[in-house]
């Protein structure tokens, strides 16, 4: 999976990359896009490497990528952002960072400070950089249906998704909202819609607005998240050990990084299986309501062909049961056929002919 991080220059986007991926912050890089491999932290597995002491932990990971912001109110900044739409639209997920924090020295968009106003403002960039493929394609459709081709039926059907699509942006909405339909979103899938993918906000705040900061109320956001992105480089900056006290001292739970990482996750679907063992234990990525025999072909399309059963414990369980012995002593462990769906930390045991 691969999340885009968008937002207008100076919002704080750089920042938030470097903290999230861990990798350094060079201000002199020429603007172009970085990409980092992130793991999805996930405390059960620290929890279950105690109990099995395996060779090996594998995180689901993450793919982050840091676009440069473009100013949108001039025409140079408009042409690199259309440069840059082609890697965009390559993204599962966009994350657009809105600054809302007070720094003299950092240049204000517009003479303001307002990150509720800056989000509208990339959101009507999303919005009219995909209505400009759609009236594209509806021009070139309508040409093509005026002469006889064999291909009419097929192209009836897609003007007849794009009339619905322009219509919706035209409305503001995403077009999330009415490609519902397998059948629809597979027809237009090689546009890659931007107001398509799931769409989070990270709200960059002033310090002292930390825990001030109230959820805002926006239909076209899928989640959102509040943060200092100049104290998340510091706590990622803090050796392990000191990490704690500053976050005491800031009266905050966990480094905001985390959460950030999951609730991405999360907006795009997914959620986590796992298997455990003396070798491995792991954690593997799987759209939410994917089935038993889909999670055996994440691990080996042979598991899949072969697939018998999945011998299946929820994570809770084998902890309250404190292992995988007790869990089935007190009947918690299942087994499940091919088409059981599978629940986020569900422990697989695949069972398979192959
Ligand atoms: P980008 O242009 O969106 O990638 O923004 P950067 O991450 O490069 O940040 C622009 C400037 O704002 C840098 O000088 C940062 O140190 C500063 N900055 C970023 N986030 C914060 C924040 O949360 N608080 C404050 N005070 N400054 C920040």
């Amino acid at each position: 999976m691969k999340v885009a991080i968008i937002g207008l220059p100076h919002s704080g986007k750089s920042t938030v990359f470097v903290t999230v991926t861990g990798t350094s912050f060079d201000p002199y890089a020429a603007p172009e896009i970085r990409q980092a491999v992130v793991k999805v932290p996930d405390a059960r597995l620290s929890h279950l490497q105690s109990l099995y002491n395996p060779k090996k932990v594998v995180h689901a990971t993450i793919e982050f990528m840091d676009v440069p912001g473009c100013s949108l109110d001039d025409v140079s900044g408009q042409e690199q952002w259309r440069r840059l739409l082609p890697d965009v639209r390559q993204a599962d997920l966009l994350l657009v960072v809105v600054r809302d924090f007070e720094n003299a020295s950092v240049p204000m968009f517009r003479n303001r400070i307002d990150g509720r106003a800056d989000l509208d403002v990339v959101w009507e960039e999303l919005i009219f950089a995909d209505l400009d493929a759609v009236t594209t394609r509806v021009d070139r459709l309508e040409k093509a249906l005026k002469r006889p081709t064999k291909t009419h039926d097929q192209e009836k059907r897609e003007l007849a998704v794009l009339l619905r699509c322009h219509e919706a942006l035209e409305a503001n909405k995403p077009l999330s909202t009415v490609l519902s339909n397998i059948d629809d979103r597979r027809l237009v899938a090689s546009f890659a819609f931007l107001t398509e993918k799931p769409f989070v906000s990270v709200r960059n705040v002033s310090d002292d607005n930390l825990h001030a900061a109230d959820a805002w109320n926006v239909e076209y956001l899928s989640d959102q998240v509040a943060l200092s992105a100049a104290i998340e480089a510091e706590i990622a900056a803090l050796e392990e050990e000191d990490r704690q006290a500053f976050l005491d001292e800031l009266d905050l739970k966990d480094p905001a990084r985390d959460r950030l990482i999951r609730v991405c996750y999360q907006a795009c679907g997914l959620v986590s299986f796992l298997t455990v063992g003396s070798d491995e234990v792991r954690a593997w990525t799987i759209s939410k309501g994917a089935s038993a025999v889909e999670a055996a072909g994440k691990i080996h399309t042979d598991f899949a062909k072969g697939f018998i059963r999945a011998e299946t414990v929820a994570y809770d369980d084998l902890v309250a049961h404190t292992d995988f012995k007790g869990a089935k002593a007190a009947g918690k462990v299942r087994k499940e056929g091919k088409t059981y769906c599978v629940a986020d930390g569900d422990i697989l045991n695949i069972l398979s002919s192959a």
